[in-house]
């Protein structure tokens, strides 16, 4: 689970989050969407500590990331995150990619993270290119690598941040697939993303951000489908 209280976040006098609150309890899905600038990835990269929130609490099941005292690359383990751009380390082959840091975070052997590596690979339905390096894959081979890696981390929780906008459309279904499947399997994920279709289908909540503050929150059926406030029907009159 994820409890984030009174976030705020600034960049040098520009206040980006401002005064974020919301939860996610365990095994829960929530896509977050709103405009260009609105905060969605400053948010996501505070959850996993990749920004250094200006004020206020995050809790991961229940532990204070946010403590001074905490140990951020422990908790760091704890969260999965996939963004946009892959991020392959382009001189490794997949399966690299998919041990090293179970070797060098977890140190596991490499016996055991090669079979947990082969085990998330089929999973991602990507078992046959164990040994091609990133460059000879598609990106949505990428991207299913890319999501391989951070389940290889055995994570509480998965943060994705736009997944799929840099993918051609005929490849966004499979990753797509590999995500729903995560969800149904009851992985904790947060999600920004700007495919409705999954948010509606899959999301257990839906949160609308706009401007740094969360505009709109409910279920994916009443924020897509009836919206209460104007900011966010202009937003999707514009998305969908
Ligand atoms: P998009 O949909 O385009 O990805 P977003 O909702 O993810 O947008 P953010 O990337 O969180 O928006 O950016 C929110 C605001 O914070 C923007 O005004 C951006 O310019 C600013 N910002 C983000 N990262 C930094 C940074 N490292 N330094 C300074 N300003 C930043
Ligand atoms: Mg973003």
């Amino acid at each position: 689970a994820i409890d984030v209280q009174q976030l705020h976040k600034y960049f040098g006098d520009n206040e980006v989050l401002k005064g974020i609150d919301f939860h996610i309890g365990r095994g829960e899905v929530v896509c977050v969407i709103g405009p260009s600038g609105s905060g969605k990835s400053t948010l996501l990269r505070c959850v996993n500590l990749l920004e250094q929130p200006t004020s206020g609490t995050i809790l991961v099941e229940g532990d204070e990331i946010t403590d001074p005292d905490a140990d951020v690359d422990a908790l760091r383990a704890r969260i999965g995150m996939v963004f946009q751009q892959f991020n392959l380390f382009p001189h490794m082959t997949v399966l690299r990619n998919l041990t090293v840091a179970q070797e060098k975070v977890l140190k596991r052997g490499r016996a055991e993270a090669t079979q947990v590596a082969r085990a998330n690979l089929e999973k991602v339905g990507l078992s046959d290119k164990a040994d091609a390096y990133p460059a000879h894959l598609s990106g949505g081979q990428q991207q299913r690598v890319a999501i391989a890696r951070a389940l290889s981390m055995n994570p509480d929780m998965m943060l994705f941040d736009e997944p799929t906008s840099a993918l051609d459309p005929e490849l966004v279904g499979d990753v797509l697939a590999v995500m729903k499947d995560l969800a149904s399997e009851g992985m904790t994920m947060m999600v920004v993303t700007h495919e409705m279709g999954f948010a509606r289908e899959v999301a257990d909540k839906v949160v609308f951000m706009d401007g740094g503050v969360i505009v709109e929150e409910g279920l994916p059926a009443d924020v897509l489908g009836n919206p209460q406030h104007e900011r966010t029907q202009a937003f999707l009159s514009r998305v969908l």
